[in-house]
């Protein structure tokens, strides 16, 4: 396929954080790019200056950096097309409607809110849709209108929509759209305060920016018509269009914090790591053969195509995310997971800073031995928990079940002994001791070694026991016996 270099932009309203719907349409314009040697831009759509904040734009850039989404052109690198912030691009839509209003596609509108409102309330009540084609001002003497202008009445800038056609779309995901001209009213284009709406600012950057593809959220199809229009009427050559469908709960309602988590942030403070959401989110609805599979950023960008996206809405699965996330806590190597770790068990007080900086080591082991039973990095303090501190907390009934044997309370003394009188404390010694001790009593090792990793962690499963006993150290292995036998 030759033709002009692939250029695709995620075009965010910093109005919130960057919600999962909003990173997969991002994921899949940066699938696009990759995949074809093209640019992935970051434009920033901050024109409803009520509602847009700068704290969301860093929050954005933070999301999109964190899950590994990098633009080669946008905010803090810029690019041939800065800026890339609709704010300070004001200028380009003022003359792109000055343009319009000469060629006599556009015209000004000097409706009041008052008359607008009356215009809908009529509509409605004589069962007409309220489809403003803008009164007398529509076909108003450009002079007049100028001179009204020029003496500072309020308006807008409107387009003058054309009332009869079709205007239809052929949408690489959904297929032909078409919409009947007659259903679109004169919208507008440039609003009293003199800022541009969505779709005139959307139309104009799209243009300037020579994007070539637009891949966005389908909450958008009904504007498409309206911004081909405006390309036409600027004689605009067309992007192709692609919509992406949003991502449900299992409830089939617009995935949201009530379900649990909704926007990267909530992932990360979840305990996902980035390139499992990256992965997971890559998959979803996306149409790849397998999916359920482990993929790089670059293999999923290789295997990428956009007409092979699902037309509906993608149901996400938390199951699914957790599954992958817990592959990539186990590609980490013990290492990382400490570092990882480290600031978590000291703020979570499990152990003190100092402690486990003085001790990596053995928080490298721990981890090289936990990694197996992750799902979630915030496992990880409750997980490691025993491994630190001294005497437990002990669940009152299955204390009594562990410990109400008649065979575990006489022989856990001598065990206690036993193990007290090792030479080294190493999984290999304290395996030879339990098993020794059963084989003498002439009983399953099991139980013994029941008795005494609840004893040892709190716990009724754990990874291997002689491995763990290992880790958590001899000294408190044997105060926590000593406080059991206390106990009995
Ligand atoms: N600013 C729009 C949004 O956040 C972008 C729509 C588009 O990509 O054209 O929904």
């Amino acid at each position: 396929m030759e033709g002009p270099r692939v250029r695709v932009r995620y075009a965010p309203s910093p109005t919130g954080r960057l919600h999962v719907g909003g990173v997969r349409t991002a994921l899949f314009n940066w699938l696009f790019a990759r995949k074809h040697g093209g640019v992935f831009i970051l434009r920033i759509e901050d024109t409803d200056l009520e509602r847009s904040t700068e704290e969301s734009v860093e929050q954005l850039k933070r999301s999109m950096r964190w899950i590994g989404l990098d633009w080669d052109e946008g905010p803090d690198i810029g690019g041939p097309h800065a800026p890339y912030r609709q704010t300070e691009r004001l200028e380009l839509y003022r003359s792109a409607a000055r343009r319009l209003l000469e060629s006599g596609t556009a015209y000004y509108d000097f409706a009041t809110p008052e008359e607008l409102t009356e215009f809908r309330r009529r509509a409605r009540a004589e069962g007409r849709p309220p489809i403003y084609t803008g009164g007398p001002y529509r076909d108003m003497d450009p002079e007049e209108a100028l001179r009204r202008v020029r003496m500072g009445e309020p308006h807008t800038v409107r387009f003058k929509t054309p009332r009869e056609g079709r205007t239809v779309f052929e949408d690489i995901i959904r297929g032909p759209v078409g919409f009947d001209n007659a259903t679109i009213e004169d919208f507008v284009l440039m609003k009293s305060t003199g800022t541009p709406t969505y779709n005139f600012a959307a139309a104009v950057d799209d243009a300037e920016m020579e994007i070539t593809h637009v891949i966005r959220g389908d909450d958008h199809i009904s504007n498409t018509p309206r911004q081909i229009l405006i390309h036409r009427a600027l004689g605009h050559e067309l992007p192709a269009f692609a919509h992406v469908p949003q991502v449900l709960g299992p409830d089939r309602k617009k995935l949201s914090k009530r379900h649990g988590a909704a926007s990267v942030e909530d992932f990360a403070e979840q305990g996902i790591l980035p390139e499992a959401l990256f992965n997971y989110l890559a998959l979803l609805g996306a149409g790849y053969a397998a999916d359920e599979e482990i993929f790089t950023p670059e293999e999923l960008a290789r295997r990428f195509r956009l007409e092979k996206v699902s037309g509906n809405p993608a149901v996400f699965d938390e199951q699914k995310l957790l599954a992958i996330n817990a592959v990539y806590i186990r590609r980490k190597s013990p290492e990382e997971l400490a570092m990882l770790a480290a600031p978590m068990l000291s703020e979570r007080g499990v152990a003190e800073a100092g402690e486990l900086e003085r001790d990596m080591p053995r928080l490298v082991r721990i981890m090289a031995l936990l990694r197996e039973r992750l799902q979630r990095t915030t496992d990880i303090p409750e997980a490691v928990g025993y491994f630190y501190g001294g005497k437990l907390d002990y669940d009152q009934e299955q204390f009594e079940k562990q410990f109400g044997k008649e065979f575990v309370r006489e022989n856990l003394p001598e065990l206690y002994e036993r193990l007290k009188a090792l030479p080294e404390w190493t999984a290999d010694a304290i395996e030879e001791c339990v098993r020794g001790l059963a084989a003498e009593k002439e009983k399953g090792a099991r139980h013994l070694i029941h008795p005494l990793r609840f004893a040892t962690t709190g716990r009724t499963v754990s990874a291997g026991l002689f491995e763990t006993m290992e880790l958590i150290g001899r000294e408190r292995c044997l105060l926590r016996i000593a406080d059991v036998l206390e106990r009995l």
